[in-house]
């Protein structure tokens, strides 16, 4: 009854994913080039942070969101083939959508009010947001000031790079899975890497440093990247992350047995590069981070399926029609967008923020037999 009155929804369940069997990865999984074994890196929960107010995002298991993901649109210009089908998806419509206002009242109340401190805008694809370097502005013009980030396709963005910097934005991640014209085409069914190398470049021209790259591998499909991915990005000064396929697409094609784990990418990264870890704190950072032939270069690994890192989560999301989800994996989103159109306060729309958090599960349970696929995919609730 609560749970209605608040505007929980239940997401209608679509059919497992492959749950497979329970995966355990040795401890000191893998060797660097001197043959060394590499201790696993410590995840460590965030501490929390005292919020303004009445109180911040505080779950049930202690865990407090700061880290804000907005999605601004569910529509983008690529069709990744671990994100979006080729064709045949629903976009939202438009009047479901929060207007450039609400977001921004969203977002300050989470700031104002809710202990928020970072702000990532994402999607689908935000650079197709009319409004993104507005948002930006009213986002980075809010006290306590948050950090304000940015996570697309590029494309576009050597365009709209410098309006973004002088908007306040203050660093960027791009998506590249390839540097092959032929896999790129192949993945994303669009043949626009010259625009996502151009958006880089500009991003990095405008100091939205640093410049951080993110790159999903297949098997059999760009598992052969990687080495030349991390050649690129030590050559250009861009941060490489591998981020393991989760199981968010729209067509729900994930299996376990085809997800590229991460222990897969370290052994190939190894065959070319000394990895040593790096022994800078990793807070609630997903990433788990490795000097590149002794640095100052690094690469990141964000092993979400293979070694979760729910303990240390510190995110709350926002989608781009007002839905309040709190983990990516979520079953149930809680409604905000109707109560702010018809007049409810600050304090009530916070409020309501808050219970939706209480409710956080502790993890995100893809290797538990029961585990159900969300209904709305990556590019619908904002990665
Ligand atoms: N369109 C923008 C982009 O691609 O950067 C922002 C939205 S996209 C959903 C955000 C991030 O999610 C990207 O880095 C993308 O690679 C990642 N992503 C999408 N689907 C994923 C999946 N099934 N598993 C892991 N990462 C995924
Ligand atoms: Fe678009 Fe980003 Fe999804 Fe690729 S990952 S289809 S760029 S939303």
């Amino acid at each position: 009854m609560l749970r209605r009155a608040l505007g929980w929804r239940r997401e209608p369940s679509r059919g497992r994913v492959d749950g497979g069997t329970a995966f355990r990865r040795p401890r000191g999984y893998i060797r660097a080039m001197t043959g060394a074994e590499l201790p696993d890196p410590v995840v460590r929960r965030a501490d929390p942070v005292p919020a303004p107010g009445s109180g911040g995002l505080v779950d049930r298991h202690g865990r407090v969101a700061t880290d804000l993901r907005v999605s601004l649109t569910d529509r983008c210009n690529l069709r990744c083939t671990y994100c979006m089908p080729p064709e045949g998806l629903q976009w939202l419509p438009k009047v479901e959508q929060l207007t450039d206002d609400e977001v921004v009242r969203l977002v300050r109340i989470g700031v104002e009010q809710l202990g928020i401190r970072e702000v990532r805008f994402t999607g689908g694809e935000p650079l197709l947001r009319p409004g993104l370097p507005g948002i930006v502005a009213a986002a980075t013009a809010l006290r306590p000031r948050p950090e304000v980030s940015l996570t697309t396709n590029a494309i576009g963005l050597s365009r709209m790079a410098p309006a973004l910097a002088e908007a306040g934005l203050d660093r960027i991640n791009v998506s590249l899975d390839t540097l092959d014209r032929d896999r790129f085409k192949q993945l994303t069914h669009r043949d626009r890497l010259d625009d996502v190398l151009a958006g880089l470049a500009a991003a990095q021209a405008a100091g939205l440093t640093p410049v951080k790259v993110n790159a999903v591998l297949l098997h059999g499909l760009n598992d052969v990247d990687a080495v030349p991915l991390l050649e690129f990005c030590v050559e250009h000064g861009y941060q490489l992350r591998f981020i393991e396929q989760m199981p968010l697409d729209a067509h729900h094609a994930w299996t376990r047995g085809r997800m590229v784990t991460a222990e897969d990418i370290l052994e190939r990264l190894s065959a070319r590069f000394a990895l040593t870890p790096d022994s800078e704190e990793r807070g609630s950072a997903p990433a788990e981070r490795w000097l590149v032939d002794g640095g100052p270069a690094t690469v990141g690994v964000i092993a979400s399926v293979t070694r979760s890192f729910c303990g240390a989560c510190d995110r709350t999301r926002l989608t781009a029609d007002g839905q309040v989800r709190n983990c990516l994996f979520a079953r149930e989103e809680s409604d905000l967008r109707t109560p702010l159109r018809e007049g409810a306060t600050d304090q009530e729309l916070a409020d309501r923020w808050r219970i939706a958090t209480l409710g956080k599960l502790p993890g995100h349970g893809i290797d538990d037999p029961s585990f159900l696929q969300p209904s709305r995919p990556m590019s619908a609730i904002g990665g």
